[in-house]
This record gives structure tokens, sequence and C-alpha cells, in this order.
């Protein structure tokens, strides 16, 4: 049997509100294998991004576990699960969430610097590394303001991928784009999860595009359907 990235068990969600507590998550387990694609797809409101959070450690689960690489994850403080999101997690969202006075470079660069140990020159190696393979080499000193939003987004993917995780937790990660732009970005996803030998978990509006996925989820009203 292939070896578990990550593993949630039995999660729940609710967050206050005023008086009412609103259940968001209400009882969902996930496990994702090494190298594993999954996708998850579901209307506007179903929870896919609050799950999203609480399996990469930027939010809690109200109750349930989860466990990366076998390790209880939700148990830690913030700054071990930060260290650990570090180590083995990326991530991508809808909107690129660049650093706007930042070239791409120092924005693919930036996780590694985080790192106490990295070396600035090797890590603006790796950060140039990737912005070849995502076909961006010629735009590394241009600033976000100064690309294209399917640029942005490819920026977003080589920031994600920098660190080489095991898993990549990417959420609508097409969906402030053009069809034919998703289309060559999820090509792009697929090549480099091969090369990366790399686990991925994208949650998306589009079937077609989620499809492409070894498995895919469907979630409504915070449980699979
Ligand atoms: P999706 O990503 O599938 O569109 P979300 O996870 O963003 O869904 O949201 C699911 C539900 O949880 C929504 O009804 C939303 O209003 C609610 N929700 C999300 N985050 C919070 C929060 N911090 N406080 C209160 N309600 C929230
Ligand atoms: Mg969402």
């Amino acid at each position: 049997m292939s070896k578990l990235v990550l593993e949630a068990k039995d999660i729940y969600k609710s967050f206050n509100e005023g008086k009412n507590n609103v259940d968001v998550i209400k009882g969902l387990s996930l496990a994702i294998e090494q190298g594993e694609f999954v996708s998850i797809v579901g209307s506007s409101g179903s929870g896919k991004s609050t799950l999203l959070h609480i399996l990469g450690g930027l939010d809690l689960p109200t109750q349930g576990s989860i466990l990366l690489n076998g390790r209880r994850f939700d148990q830690l403080g913030e700054a071990e699960r930060g260290f650990l999101r570090n180590q083995h997690l990326g991530f991508v969202y809808q909107f690129h969430h660049l650093l706007p006075e930042f070239t791409a470079l120092e924005n693919v660069a930036m996780p590694l610097m985080l790192r106490k140990d990295m070396i600035f020159k090797e890590a603006k190696q790796r950060a140039e590394y990737l912005l070849e393979r995502v076909g961006l080499s010629h735009r590394l000193t241009h600033q976000p303001g100064e690309l294209s939003g399917g640029e942005r987004q490819r920026v977003a993917l080589a920031r994600a991928l920098v660190t080489r995780p095991q898993l990549m937790l990417a959420d609508e990660p097409t969906g402030n784009l053009d069809r034919n732009t998703a289309v060559g970005i999820f090509e792009l996803l697929a090549d480099l999860r091969k090369e990366l030998n790399m686990a991925m978990l994208i949650v998306t509006h589009d079937e077609q595009l989620a499809k492409q996925a070894d498995r895919v989820l469907h979630m409504q009203d915070g449980l699979w359907v």
C-alpha cells in the first residue's frame, strides 16, 4: 500500500456568528496518497475553502484529526504548523496573493528565504528554475502589476512549488482565468506534479478540469455526496 501524505479523520468545523453556531464542515474524512491527484468539486458555499484551510493547517477543525505524514498536525502550535507547512505543503489560491512591490523572482524565492538554513544564491537559483519551468524566464524582474493574469498565476504556482512540497493544495487556481489560460495552467500543473512526484488536491468549479484527477470528490453542504 502507498504511503499517505495527508489523512483527515471525521472533520467538523463550526463558526460562531453572534449567538449562532454555523456548521460548515459536518464530518468529512479524506486520505491522500503520495503522488496522488485528487479534485474537489462543489457549489459555492459548500465549505471547500474552509476544508482546504483546515487541511493545510491555516485554520483548526472544531473536531477531528489531521495527520501529515502520519504525524498529528492539528495539535501542534502555530509555529510548528508553520514550519511543517513550509517543509511539506504548497498553496495556490484563486487570487495570486503575490507581493506587489517585489519582482517575480523575489516572490518565488520568498518561501525558501523564510528557511533559516537557506543560502540566498541557492534560493535564487531554484526560483529561477521554477520560473523557467512555468515559461516565465523572460519575466524574472517584472513585478506582479506588470504581468497578465495568467502570468501572475504561473508565478504563484512557481512560488508554491519552489520548496518541492509533497502536497499542493490549490483553491480554484484557475477560477479567475479565461478558459484557454485555465486549461494551460492545468496542463502545467499535471506535468509538474509528475516531475516533482507531488500529490495535489485541487478545488475547482470546472467538472471538465476536475475529471483529469485520479479521483474526484463532490462536496455539498459540508459533506461528501
Ligand atoms: P466554498 O469555498 O465552498 O465556496 P467556504 O468554505 O468559503 O465555501 O464557505 C462555506 C460556508 O462557511 C459559507 O456559508 C461561509 O459563509 C461560511 N464561512 C466561511 N468562513 C467563515 C468564517 N470565518 N466565519 C463564519 N462563516 C464562515
Ligand atoms: Mg471557496
